[in-house]
């Protein structure tokens, strides 16, 4: 059983891309930050679990998102045996942004936080970046970049094809996502072998 992880901050489009990639609905009704428990669903041989969405929720208690946090933190620690792949979902548009507000404040960026314990964890972690139908053609370029360099990696962004994945779930446009994963999965086949 291969379980991927799909992790992010709230209202980057994670739910959206769940169910584009699976077709299944997570998190009907939901209200940011409410739920506490990552959802699972089944999808062929894969098992997706969606955590919930972490940061700033507007009309969410601070201490509530620190909660969150914690359970995050804690459900990927106890399963970084079993976990095979974590899907880190961000909002194109904005991420740059955002992280330049948080270190201008001197604070550690929960996006970034997260990515380096996931891979501390030696967990394969992707880079999930939602929303490109908002950015126009010639400006994508830049910013990709510009979140390859945030994460760690050098740009040009495309020498992390295997890393990053440009998409817009509410097109259905997941292919760069869909490659990585199927590419993943295909490894760890040929894995078996030995
Ligand atoms: P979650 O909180 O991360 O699960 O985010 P949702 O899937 O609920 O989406 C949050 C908002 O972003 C909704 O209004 C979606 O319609 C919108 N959204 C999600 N994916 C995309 C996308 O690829 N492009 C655009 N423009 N909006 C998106």
């Amino acid at each position: 059983n291969f379980e991927i992880v799909f992790v992010g901050r709230s209202n980057v489009g994670k739910s959206s891309l769940i169910r584009e990639l699976t077709g299944q609905k997570v998190r009907v009704g939901k209200r940011p930050g409410v739920t506490l428990k990552p959802t699972q669903i089944r999808f062929s041989d894969l098992l997706i679990t969606d955590m919930p969405g972490f940061g700033f929720m507007s009309g969410v208690k601070e201490r509530k998102q620190d909660i969150v946090k914690d359970q995050i933190v804690r459900y990927i620690e106890r399963g970084t045996e079993r976990i095979r792949l974590a899907v880190m979902v961000v909002d194109g548009p904005v991420f740059v942004e955002v992280v330049d507000r948080w270190e201008s404040r001197n604070e550690i960026p929960i996006d970034l936080e997260m990515y380096d314990f996931l891979r501390e964890l030696g967990i394969d972690t992707v880079v999930a970046v939602n929303k490109m139908d908002k950015l126009k053609e010639e400006e994508q370029n830049d910013i990709l970049d510009g979140i390859a360099d945030k994460l760690g990696m050098l740009p040009p962004w495309r020498q992390w094809i295997d890393s990053i994945a440009p998409i817009s779930a509410k097109q259905g446009k997941i292919k760069p996502l869909n490659s990585i994963i199927r590419q993943r999965l295909h490894a760890e086949k040929r894995d078996d072998l030995f």
